[in-house]
């Protein structure tokens, strides 16, 4: 790895930040030296490297919870993606912290993910326990600094240490260790960017809100249900007050961005006081706090609680979607088994990546090859991998063509 080089650029965000936001113009820089964007600063650079990324445009096909082809109004990763961007920058701007940073961290942040969502990152990690396990945050990662192959002098995206480091939500003690830089805060204990903390907050408010809407559409969940959430219960009582006979669609939609809305302004707040109480000057301040500064009050912290759980229960436990990891977790258990078993029915370039890997790894290397083609496909691909491995009718040779 080439050291991480400093930047010092004349284009800078002009956005009025706040001493202790990132600033484009002070970033740790990059792993290989770059000449600087003409009318971009250095962030806005890294959110167009990951919008015109393969990695980005594959996550119209992966999913969180619901798989990809049940629906075409179910989110999927890539919505997702931009649903966390928009709550993101709305609350980077109002705090004066930095959009762009903040936006290519929120559009890159599941670049890791299996396809199948959670079920699949569950296989894959069962799959390489013994080599070394897998993890999507790790893989974003990889995404950007090794996967991507688009650029004549690097691989991945080379994109700036304060990007990298946002992808990173959390990381094992061992795995931190061999990251390097961005590894270095889980070892010492010191916090990421305020940008970075506030997209976390952002995924998480953005997913627990959709998979309300998703559920309701799918018919797991109900109305009548959800009224037992006091964050949902609320809102419902407001909008049906205010607009009494509302249609179900109309309704539900009304409730959840209302939902959306009273956590970010939650957010904000207790972070502004959080910021003031902790005297915050630069960002040094901001990673030398014992936690993080962005956080949701205490009223809402527990309201949240009560919402996840609820969703644990009632929706990722359904045993519709039990149905569906199982299938899922199926097609990457075989996928990855059939493959290790004999490596040469991989695609070309997935042979050669793996043989690469497996000069410096060894067997872990392999399995790391295998493990990034497997995390890189969408659902559908999967599918059709499967059946083209699989079922014996597909024994037509154009069938097998890629
Ligand atoms: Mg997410």
């Amino acid at each position: 790895m080439s050291k991480q080089k400093k930047i010092n650029t004349s284009s800078s965000y002009t956005g009025g930040l706040v001493a202790y936001a990132c600033h484009d113009t002070q970033s740790a820089g990059r792993r290989f030296d770059e000449s600087h964007p003409t009318y971009r600063n250095e962030y806005q650079r890294d959110r167009d490297r990951i919008i015109h990324s393969a990695a980005f445009r594959r996550l119209e096909y992966k999913t969180q919870v619901f798989v990809n082809h049940e629906g075409d109004l179910f989110r999927t990763r890539l919505t997702h993606s931009l649903e966390v961007a928009q709550i993101a920058r709305s609350i980077a701007r109002e705090l004066n912290l930095h959009e762009d940073l903040t936006e290519a961290i929120a559009l890159a942040h599941d670049l890791g993910h299996t396809p199948f969502g959670h079920a699949g990152q569950t296989a894959l990690n069962n799959c390489m326990k013994d080599f070394g396990g897998f993890e999507h945050n790790i893989q974003s990662l990889r995404v950007v600094d090794k996967l991507e192959q688009k650029y004549a002098e690097f691989d991945g995206l080379n994109l700036t240490f304060e990007a990298r480091e946002g992808l990173l939500k959390h990381c094992s003690i061992s795995n931190a260790k061999k990251l390097g830089d961005v590894g270095q805060r889980f070892l010492n204990k010191t916090q990421s960017s305020l940008e970075a903390q506030l997209t976390d907050f952002s995924d998480e408010t953005a997913y627990n809100n959709h998979d309300i809407d998703d559920g309701i559409r799918y018919g797991l969940i109900s109305i009548d249900d959800l009224l037992k959430i006091k964050l949902f219960r609320t809102q419902y009582d407001i909008v049906n007050k205010k607009y009494p006979g509302l249609d179900d669609k109309k309704l539900i939609h009304e409730i959840i961005r209302r939902m959306i809305n009273v956590m970010v302004v939650d957010l904000i707040d207790t972070s502004r006081d959080n910021i003031a109480k902790a005297s915050l000057k630069t960002i040094d301040d901001v990673r030398n706090q014992k936690q993080y500064i962005m956080a949701f009050s205490d009223d809402m912290h527990e309201q949240k609680l009560e919402l996840k759980q609820f969703l644990r229960r009632n929706l990722y436990q359904h045993y519709r979607v039990h149905r569906m990891t199982k299938k899922a977790a199926d097609v990457i258990d075989a996928l990855f088994n059939a493959f290790m078993e004999d490596k040469n029915i991989l695609p070309t370039e997935a042979i050669e990546h793996c043989n690469t890997l497996k000069e410096k790894h060894g067997d872990n290397g392999t399995a790391r090859g295998i493990s990034d083609y497997i995390a890189g496909m969408t659902d559908r691909y999967a599918i059709v991998e499967y059946e083209r491995i699989f079922n014996p009718r597909q024994l037509s040779f154009s069938s097998l063509l890629s």
